[in-house]
């Protein structure tokens, strides 16, 4: 069993260190609020008081952080993961943050010999509590089987993709299909109801064809009823479709249909509703639509 230092114990980081310290690791974990340090006190976790508390003696280290800024901080700042890690640690990062800042992380921590991967998530906060995570990682192939135990505490599907950053870039992708998905269910809704068509009965028929997505599956019937409580936040959609553009820019590559859709989520924040759920995008569409939320 292995000591694990936690930090960000969010929407996402809390379930998954729960399954940690449920497998039988000793989690000690820090978030930044009081409140939520005590949360997971109360739910088999260790209460750090500070980074350096969770990081010190612990033979891997987790962060679970909104953003680059947030991970690039905590992982390099003063007084962050680098000044206390042990050189036969291991530093992951499951954030979803720009694979130019996981490959940064990875050089800096490989100077002193710290070995690192980046492996963000997919499946929601659903999948985060029920431990069935599908994890994307990039770095090292042996570190990641040394890893493999303790990722299997929280993912059902744990895919190595490559290099420092690899992990990040097929996380990027993936928030490409799921905008576009959404966006599509968005069109789908208001095309119906503007035929005077219910838009339940038209999904159902749309899900069991060529048409069909987990989109549709898991968002419909909230979505149609206009509840759009998160789940996963537009500002943190918008955060990844700027990695996207970020990412693509650098390649060279020319993303037409993420470009709308981000334009699409970023006016859902420019308009205050970026703490709603991603599928707030059909609000959005009934909005333009001349309807209203
Ligand atoms: P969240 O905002 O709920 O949790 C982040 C936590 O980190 C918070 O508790 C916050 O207090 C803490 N934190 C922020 N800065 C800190 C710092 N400097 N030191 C210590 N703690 C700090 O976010 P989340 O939904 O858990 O998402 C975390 C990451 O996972 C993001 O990169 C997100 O894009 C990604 N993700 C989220 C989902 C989802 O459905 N929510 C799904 C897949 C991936």
């Amino acid at each position: 069993m292995a000591t694990v230092g936690f930090i960000g114990l969010g929407v996402m980081g809390l379930p998954m260190a729960e399954h940690l310290a449920a497998a039988g690791h000793e989690v000690r974990g820090y978030s930044r609020t009081p409140q939520t340090r005590r949360r997971a006190a109360d739910r088999g976790v260790v209460e750090a008081e500070s980074v350096a508390e969770a990081v010190r003696g612990a033979d891997t280290v987790i962060t679970m952080l909104p953003d680059s800024p947030d991970v690039r901080e905590v992982a390099l700042g003063d007084g962050g993961v680098l000044s206390h890690i042990g050189p036969d640690a291991t530093f992951i990062d499951m954030s979803t943050i720009a694979p130019s800042v996981s490959r940064e992380i990875s050089a800096v921590f490989g100077e002193r010999g710290v070995d690192v991967l980046d492996a963000p998530v997919s499946g929601g906060q659903s999948g985060a509590e029920e431990g069935t995570l599908s994890i994307m990682v990039g770095g090292s192939a042996a570190v990641l089987e040394a890893q493999r135990p303790l990722l299997e505490a929280m993912g059902r599907t744990i895919v190595h993709m490559g290099e420092a950053g690899a992990g990040q870039v097929v996380k990027a992708a993936n928030q490409i299909a799921v905008a576009a998905h959404l966006q599509a269910l968005a069109e789908v809704i208001v095309f119906l109801e503007g035929h005077g068509i219910d838009a339940t009965t038209g999904l159902t028929a749309i899900a069991g064809g060529l048409g069909g997505s987990t989109v549709i599956d898991r968002k419909s019937a909230s979505a149609v009823a206009g509840s759009f409580d998160p789940g996963f936040r537009i500002e943190l959609h918008d955060k990844d479709l700027a990695i996207v553009a970020e990412s693509a820019r650098e390649q060279r590559l020319s993303l037409p249909l993420t470009a709308t859709v981000a334009q699409l989520m970023r006016a859902l924040v420019a308009r205050g509703d970026g703490g709603l759920d991603h599928s707030a995008l059909v609000g959005l569409a009934r909005t333009l639509n001349g309807e209203g939320r």
